[in-house]
């Protein structure tokens, strides 16, 4: 569902950041990146997002290429998570989930049922936390909001950028076990940037290991567990 055929990325500074990767996303699958920093991942999810743009290469969605669509829709079905959220911090959690399905023109009745569904999946009761404010929330509470807004607006893709690693280890482990099930119940394509391989082996379908602007391995988390 997301390819790259032969993608490379030099920064008008001249750092060469891809230099020439090949991926097959499938639909459905929550693949993990990760390498040690600085080896191109956020540069390689960022380009699925035309967040930024490569300098050579083929990036498709669906067999599409992306570079003759415009950002604003194809955003419209890619969600993102980064580190720190940015709830709005002025607007409720439910107003901050229903954000981007109001934007898209969903009904009200049907996204006041979604955000609930969403919160209960996330382990954020509804009726206690809707309508408060983000600072009323721990960190790992926040993220939880973060992953519900990203999801909120049904896009078939969802984007990860360490989305877990400002949050306590207690947070961190329940928030993996939450994404694994949410991904067993929602089947989205999720792609999920960390340099933490515990975190990649635990949730990941499959694991791109990339270094130094390459990809040197593609491998399930059994297959890098027992090695070849
Ligand atoms: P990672 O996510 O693996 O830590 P990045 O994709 O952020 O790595 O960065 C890859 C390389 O490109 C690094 O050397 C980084 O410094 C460089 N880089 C990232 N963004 C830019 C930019 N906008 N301009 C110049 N260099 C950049
Ligand atoms: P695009 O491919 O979308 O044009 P750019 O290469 O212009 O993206 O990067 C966007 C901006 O991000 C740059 O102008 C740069 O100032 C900034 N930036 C982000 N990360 C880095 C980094 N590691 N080193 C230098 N600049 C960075």
């Amino acid at each position: 569902m997301i390819t790259f055929k032969n993608v490379t990325k030099t920064f008008e500074n001249g750092t060469e950041a891809i230099k020439g990767i090949d991926l097959h996303i499938k639909k459905g699958k929550l693949v993990v990146i990760i390498g040690p920093s600085g080896c191109g991942k956020t540069t390689t999810m960022k380009m699925i997002n035309k967040l930024i743009h490569p300098t050579s290469g083929v990036i498709a969605i669906d067999g599409k290429d992306i570079s003759g669509q415009k950002e604003v829709e194809l955003r419209r079905s890619i969600g993102y998570v980064i580190q720190r959220i940015g709830l709005f911090p002025h607007m409720t959690i439910e107003e901050n989930v229903a954000l981007i399905p109001k934007l898209k023109g969903f009904k009200k009745e049907a996204y006041k049922e979604k955000v609930d569904e969403l919160l209960k999946l996330v382990g954020l009761e509804p009726s206690l936390y809707k309508n408060r404010y983000p600072l009323e929330l721990s960190g790992g509470q926040q993220q939880r909001v973060g992953v519900v807004r990203a999801l909120a607006g049904e896009p078939p893709i969802i984007l990860m950028d360490e989305p877990f690693s400002a949050l306590d280890p207690i947070s961190r482990e329940q928030l993996q076990d939450e994404l694994k099930l949410l991904q067993e119940t929602i089947h989205k394509t999720i792609v999920f940037v960390t340099h933490d391989m515990d975190e990649a082996l635990k949730i990941a379908d499959e694991i791109v290991v990339m270094k130094d602007g390459l990809i040197e391995q593609i491998a399930t988390p059994q297959e890098l567990v027992q090695g070849p």
